[in-house]
């Protein structure tokens, strides 16, 4: 029987959490559930960010849904010990090495993008991010200054293994989606992209319905900007992958409907939201609720292995708010009726049958 780990965290993450997991019980009841503590909470229970207690249950169920960690109460404490940390030794002991960023603009919702609208029609594209290697990681790395000259240093390293198991995941995502994979580089002048590039040919071989465009990272970044619709899937380097997900997590101009999935060997991942604990809003019942309700999308598909239950979750989010439904975050014009976080998932709950 499979296992989840909720762990709601801080500010309105327990809000929006609650709200996923009574939509993961109703869609998925077969599913185990656990709860734990991870971030400023924890700090105060527990004495640390993420006690090797909860590491241990989130292994043994290899998949963890979380809320959102931190806040102004723990904003003084030393960067070792800071909310933050617990969610990035998760990923680190689970191996979680591709973060899934989708970004898809929803009809009800195409006026919240700082776009005009007849741009951002139709963008429903996910990028495929390296997270665990590539600059952020790479080897020398540091401050080396010499003759009275500041100087640092920072290398970008890929091996052929690292590169081909995140481009599986990107041709495995975009095989159940349009499949398309557009491969973001910078191989004009940089070799750890030429031999990425190399490597991603090499594995698109094994998915020959998937189409493989390469693009320049500079370029894609323009494009996103003038026609992000026809993009499916882009599958980037960990420092491309950075950049581009937040711009086109901006093309939506929703923060509080962004999820995301961090996910490594089958059966082992993170599911969150993008959004942080939100400390001006926590405990007034005004959180939106569906990135989270959203996670629970990419937990079902990317996690579980359930497409279809995971279709189901996006539909009805989208029928709710297609009835004009939506939270004070999402609120504009004056046809618009505001929900606090508990009815909003209610109405999503309701909307599945
Ligand atoms: P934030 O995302 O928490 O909030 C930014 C703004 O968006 C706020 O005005 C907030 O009210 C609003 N907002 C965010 N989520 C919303 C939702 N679901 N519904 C409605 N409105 C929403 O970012 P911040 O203010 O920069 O950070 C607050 C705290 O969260 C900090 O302690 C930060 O470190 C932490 N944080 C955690 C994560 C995470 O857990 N993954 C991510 C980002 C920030």
């Amino acid at each position: 029987m499979a296992g989840v780990l909720l762990l709601p965290g801080d500010g309105i993450g327990p809000e929006v959490t609650e709200e996923a997991r009574a939509l993961l019980v109703r869609v998925a009841p077969d599913v185990e559930l656990e709860e734990g503590l991870v971030g400023g909470c924890a700090i105060d229970a527990e004495g640390t960010p993420l006690s090797d207690a909860t590491l241990d249950r989130a292994r043994a169920c290899g998949l963890v849904l979380l809320g959102a960690v931190g806040g102004p109460r723990w904003d003084a404490l030393p960067v070792e010990k800071r909310p933050e940390k617990g969610l990035l030794r998760i990923r680190k002991e689970l191996g979680l090495f591709a973060c899934l960023r989708p970004a898809k603009v929803i009809d009800a919702l195409a006026d919240a993008s700082p776009l005009r609208r007849e741009a951002v029609v139709g963008v429903d594209l996910i990028v495929v991010r390296e997270l665990t290697g590539g600059i952020y990681y790479g080897e020398p790395r540091g401050r080396s200054d010499r003759d009275g000259t500041r100087r640092a240093l920072n290398t970008m390293v890929y091996d052929e293994h690292d590169i081909a198991r995140i481009a599986r995941v990107a041709f495995e995502t975009a095989a159940g989606r349009r499949r398309r994979v557009t491969n973001i580089h910078k191989a004009n002048v940089l070799e750890v992209c030429k031999l990425w590039n190399e490597v991603v040919e090499e594995v698109a071989r094994d998915y020959p319905d998937v189409e493989l465009e390469h693009q320049l990272v500079d370029s894609a970044a323009m494009v996103l900007l003038r026609d992000a619709p026809r993009f499916d899937v882009l599958l980037c380097p960990n420092l491309f992958g950075d950049i581009l997900s937040d711009e086109a997590a901006m093309i939506t101009g929703s923060l509080g409907m962004l999820a995301s999935a961090s996910i490594g060997e089958p059966g082992r991942g993170l599911f969150e939201p993008v959004h942080g604990s939100a400390p001006d809003i926590a405990g007034q019942d005004k959180a939106n609720p569906l990135a989270a309700i959203l996670s629970v999308a990419l937990l079902l598909e990317h996690g579980l292995g359930r497409p279809e239950e995971a279709a189901r979750v996006r539909r009805a989010v989208e029928r709710v708010l297609d009835e004009g439904y939506r939270t004070l975050d999402l609120a504009r014009g004056p046809h618009t009726r505001v929900l606090g976080t508990r009815e909003m998932g209610k109405r999503v709950r309701e909307a599945l049958s």
